[in-house]
């Protein structure tokens, strides 16, 4: 039996992946009808912190993973006492401060060549007073406890950045440099427990209001010698942690083609759910290889793909009100592959689902994930 702290859909596909290998599961989540939880063998409805929850989890399962960024890294750190736990405590507490996230992409950069943006730490009145004039205009972004584009303020001058600061009420934070995009990218890696590590192919990714909304990954979609690069950061990202399980870190490619590493989540990522289709082994199979001590094999793509998140927003209409949506035409589409999350309840924002597009071509793929987002109501791209 395999554990999985947290019940979200990252937690669902983790438990569809290990069930398919023929392990049982048990999810730990407060909620009684979370994504994973209604999907897995046995669920633990409690907090994360809770000590005696954690210790009946620690004795179903014989080794332990995580769904999500802001898992408590305590939590995990006492499980891991108890069982083997992958990604371990440190790397998790890392990627959850991104103050100490930089850090680490800096020390990468030595080797690798691909440094974070431009930034400083703000914790202190003198944090605040002592940033550099280049860092504006700016990205103000808390250091923990931020996603989707929560707890960023883009700030011009040094009075908007102290206002901003304020209104967060002072805690620490990064101040960055707003860079010009041309695009961003992802790249997950798996890094089994003896160091080998294979890598996804370099996923393309198109943000609205700092959620992702599309990736897009076929051939010509990104320069070769980005693909490259991008591949060998994130190695040299993963082994410098010395981390175990599935890492996905976000880039920037800038106007003039430079590359900029943003930021890292410790487990699979929204940006990986093509491989579930698209690859004959999925981020989530990687999940479940790297946990359980199974042989890694670099991962093969066999369509390209193109995926569309579906969130909340989409299942009401302009007037706010509830609507179907036309999934009998969005699945007559050839290569359509919809996955829901089991939430019974559409929020603005709250990722629903997602639909990914598999076709034998770029051209193929684009054209059909594009008339499905007309039939849905999507923005085109
Ligand atoms: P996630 O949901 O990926 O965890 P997040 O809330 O942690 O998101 P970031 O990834 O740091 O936030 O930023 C969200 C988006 O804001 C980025 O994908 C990018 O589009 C934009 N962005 C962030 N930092 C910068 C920057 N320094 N310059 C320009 N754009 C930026
Ligand atoms: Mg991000």
């Amino acid at each position: 039996m395999l554990g999985v702290l947290g019940g979200g859909q990252l937690g669902r596909m983790f438990v569809h992946a290990a069930q398919a290998l023929g392990y049982d599961t048990v999810v730990l989540d407060p909620d009684p009808a979370s994504p994973a939880g209604l999907v897995s063998h046995h669920l633990i409805q409690a907090d994360y912190r809770d000590p005696d929850a954690l210790r009946e989890l620690a004795a179903r399962a014989l080794a332990i993973t995580t769904e999500f960024e802001n898992v408590p890294a305590d939590a995990l750190a006492e499980l891991a006492r108890l069982r083997p736990v992958s990604p371990a405590a440190e790397a998790v507490a890392i990627a959850q401060d991104r103050i100490r996230e930089k850090a680490h992409f800096a020390r990468c950069a030595a080797r690798s060549g691909v440094a974070p943006a431009p930034y400083a730490a703000i914790e202190t009145e003198a944090d605040l007073a002592a940033v550099p004039d280049a860092l504006l205009p700016g990205i103000l972004k808390t250091a923990r406890l931020g996603y989707d584009g929560k707890g960023q303020a883009r700030v011009a001058s040094r009075e908007e950045l102290a206002a901003a600061w304020r209104r967060m009420g002072g805690v620490a934070c990064v101040l960055e440099q707003l860079l010009p995009l041309a695009l961003e990218c992802s790249v997950i890696v798996a890094r089994g427990q003896d160091g080998q590590v294979v890598s996804l192919p370099v996923q393309r990714n198109l943000h609205r209001g700092g959620i992702l909304a599309v990736t897009e990954v076929h051939e010509q979609n990104l320069p070769p010698a980005l693909v490259q690069r991008a591949q060998a950061a994130t190695v040299d990202i993963a082994n410098e942690l010395r981390y175990v399980g599935v890492l996905c870190v976000e880039y920037f490619v800038l106007e003039d083609g430079t590359l900029v590493v943003n930021e890292m989540a410790p487990r699979p990522h929204n940006s990986g759910h093509y491989t579930v289709d698209a690859c004959d082994l999925s981020q989530f199979d990687l999940q479940v290889r790297t946990l359980a001590g199974l042989p890694l094999v670099q991962p093969r793509q066999h369509s390209a793909a193109v995926m569309l998140n579906l969130l909340g927003d989409l299942w009401f209409d302009a007037a706010g009100q509830p609507r179907s949506l036309p999934w009998t035409e969005v699945l007559a589409l050839p290569g359509a592959h919809l996955h829901l999350y089991g939430k019974t309840e559409a929020r603005h924002g709250r990722k629903m689902g997602h639909l990914t597009f598999t076709a034998a071509s770029a051209g193929e793929v684009r054209a059909n994930a594009l008339r499905a987002a007309e039939l849905l109501g999507l923005e085109s791209f």
